[in-house]
């Protein structure tokens, strides 16, 4: 089932039309047409980030009631971060910048200490093997970072992310990136 999109928008048609789409099977129970919209997801600074179903299992429904989150492409999931900040952080890194300061200019201040750019770095590392199996060549050379698997990463997503959006990532992928 489809749950990431580009725009609002695609949300909308997409939970409009999903009772009528078999490949909108609901991952837990299979059925297709017991989707109940429960409204919309909001960060904390107030924005939309997604929309809610439900597989309905009251009211004349016999879903197994189980909740499905829609994404924006843009919004990272259970992060508090978006993607286009990950993204520049990873350029930075890519391009050579220490790790603090890539993290420090991505977020456009240095207030925060990076321990969350390690944490970062290390939900990435958990997610090498999707990367190394698309991996065209490993021929890129990135700065010689000190950690070797650092090194590892940055050259797997350097080569990953070459020609591609980074801002349709996750609705190509259909699953969080990080
Ligand atoms: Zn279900």
């Amino acid at each position: 089932m489809q749950t990431f999109f580009s725009s609002l928008n695609d949300i909308e048609r997409f939970t409009q039309s999903i009772g009528s789409q078999s490949s909108c099977a609901c991952p837990h129970c299979q059925l297709s047409d017991q989707w109940v919209s429960h409204g919309y997801v909001y960060s904390q600074a107030g924005e939309i980030t997604g929309k809610r179903l439900v597989c309905g299992r009251r009211y004349g429904k016999n879903g197994c009631g189980r909740t499905q989150q829609l994404y924006l492409n843009e919004v990272l999931p259970h992060r508090r971060y978006r993607l286009s900040v990950l993204m520049a952080f990873i350029t930075r890194l890519i391009q050579g910048m220490a790790v603090r300061c890539a993290y420090h200019a991505a977020l456009g201040h240095a207030i925060y200490e990076p321990r969350q750019a390690w944490r970062w770095l290390n939900a990435l590392w958990a997610r090498m093997p999707r990367w190394r199996t698309c991996l065209p060549s490993l021929n890129i050379t990135v700065r010689r970072y000190r950690s070797w698997r650092l090194r590892l990463l940055l050259n797997a997503l350097s080569a990953w992310l070459t020609g591609s959006d980074s801002t349709l990532l996750q609705e190509q992928l259909q699953q969080p990136f990080c």
